[in-house]
């Protein structure tokens, strides 16, 4: 039989870094051993859940390429499989129906917390008679329904990250399976799904631990195979406490905002809790698939690193074509420099972009690379006076060097520059410097051949005319 997986967010916030990288997981060890993903969209909490949230979900999962294989499925529209199974848990006396009331739990539960004992209900409602229990339907005093936890052996769950974790049946207690609003508990909901689905593998959160034995009882209970089991390590801040707002921006919209690239970010996360045997960490992600194994992802909590995001991202700007770079960036430039770039050919446009690429680390930085390129004569006449220029003979060598390049390109320019190196005996930067500096009036910027190039052979022997020293 093909492993069925899935992904199962609850649509009552925007998609974040750690729902996220849940997907990612699935999607991965779905891809590494030929299962199938199902996206499953957890919205029975009808007071929270809204289509806004839905949709920001199935676009974030879009933007990373995490393609699913079946869905979306909404628990909101299969009411009838929850109360059927409801029933069947009835019927056979494992759930009961509860009257009690809120005020009536919390006296329950302030009970317990004076007496320092972790709180689970009583089961009082255990005791009713199928009388009792008629008459008060009949009255239609609201109710839910509870699943028993009766007594016996420790509940184990076998985690393929974290191994075995055994929890005692006593600290579970009964449960609510359907509330008094009639709607699934998340517990009961997932539990049908899981098992009317097929799934065989449950890649989640290590958040949802606890809830796990008690899905692994509902689905005893039911008769239905047990899926294993493999909870992800939290994503912690960089002070070591859960990742949240306080440190900075968690949802993945922003950061797509923000000029992160799906595939830097894709390859971020999957090292947010995994790690490859040969320690690489710029991966292909056929690269990811191949040497993906759930037992290599670490039981200790992930730290979220902007400034590690940011270099990954660089490198994964790197290796992009001009052509890949232009389709990439292009929607983050201004309005204003898009104006001025629309003054290029097409091909002139994708070299300018092209030329500030080891100068971003994401694509929200183009405007200020691009700036070199915009530069008023007066501004950059104010630069280039501000620039303290040595009598070594650098401007003057390269100038005779350009007057020798027979053919253009930015190649050529590159050896002239190589050449000044050689002839002058300074050290690179003693030449790169003053060389762009009178060129462009800043000290850094674009691949220097590159600038030279577009700048125009005009344009570049006119600027360093002014600087011959
Ligand atoms: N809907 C749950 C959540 O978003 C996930 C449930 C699960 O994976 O079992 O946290």
């Amino acid at each position: 039989m093909t492993p069925r997986l899935r992904f199962a967010p609850s649509p009552t916030g925007n998609l974040h870094i750690g729902t996220l990288r849940t997907a990612l997981f699935n999607w991965i060890f779905a891809k590494a051993i030929g299962a199938t993903l199902i996206l499953r969209i957890e919205d029975t909490d009808r007071s929270r859940s809204e289509s806004e949230f839905e949709t920001n979900i199935l676009q974030g999962l879009e933007w990373l390429g995490l393609t699913m294989d079946e869905g979306p499925y909404r628990q909101s529209e299969r009411t009838e499989h929850y109360h059927a199974h409801a029933h069947r848990l009835l019927e056979s006396g494992k759930a009961y129906r509860c009257f009690c009331t809120e005020a009536e739990l919390d006296r329950e539960r302030a009970a317990a917390d004076s007496a320092k004992r972790p709180y689970v209900y009583s089961g009082k409602c255990r005791a009713l008679s199928p009388v009792a229990v008629a008459a008060k339907q009949a009255e239609g005093i609201p109710h839910t329904i509870k699943f028993h936890v009766a007594t016996g052996d420790a509940v184990i769950v076998a985690d393929i990250i974290r191994g075995n974790i055994s929890f005692e049946r006593a600290v579970i207690g009964d449960f609510v399976l359907v509330k008094s609003d009639q709607t699934p508990s998340y517990n009961f909901a997932v539990v049908v799904d899981d098992a009317m689905m097929d799934i065989t593998h449950v890649i989640r959160g290590e958040d949802h631990i606890s809830n796990t034995p008690k899905q692994i009882l509902l689905f005893e209970a039911l008769g239905y195979p047990v899926p294993q089991f493999a909870h992800l390590p939290m994503i912690l801040g960089p002070d070591k406490s859960k990742l949240s707002k306080r440190h900075g921006a968690t949802g993945v919209t922003e950061y797509r905002a923000q000029g992160f690239i799906a595939d830097a970010m894709f390859n971020y996360l999957v090292l947010l809790g995994w790690s490859a045997p040969d320690g690489r960490e710029v991966m292909t992600r056929q690269d990811i698939i191949d040497q993906f194994a759930l037992e290599r992802i670490s039981k200790s909590g992930a730290v979220f690193d902007i400034t590690k995001l940011k270099w990954m991202n660089g490198q994964y700007i790197r290796r992009q074509t001009p052509d890949q770079l232009w389709a990439l960036v292009s929607p983050y430039i201004s309005s204003d420099y898009r104006q001025v770039l629309g003054g290029y050919s097409d091909a002139m446009q994708r070299a300018i972009v092209y030329s500030v690429r080891d100068n971003l680390d994401v694509l929200t930085d183009i405007d200020r690379f691009l700036e070199v390129y915009v530069v008023s004569d007066a501004d950059y006449s104010q630069r280039v006076s501000e620039f303290k220029f040595e009598s070594d003979g650098v401007i003057p060598t390269f100038v005779t060097e350009l007057h020798h390049i027979s053919e253009w390109t930015a190649a050529a320019i590159d050896q002239a520059v190589e050449a000044v190196v050689a002839k002058t005996g300074l050290g690179k930067g003693k030449v790169f410097k003053p060389i762009r500096v009178a060129v462009s009036g800043f000290q850094s910027g674009p691949h220097l051949g590159e600038f030279i190039f577009i700048l125009g052979r005009d344009k570049v022997l006119t600027r360093l005319s002014e600087k011959e020293n």
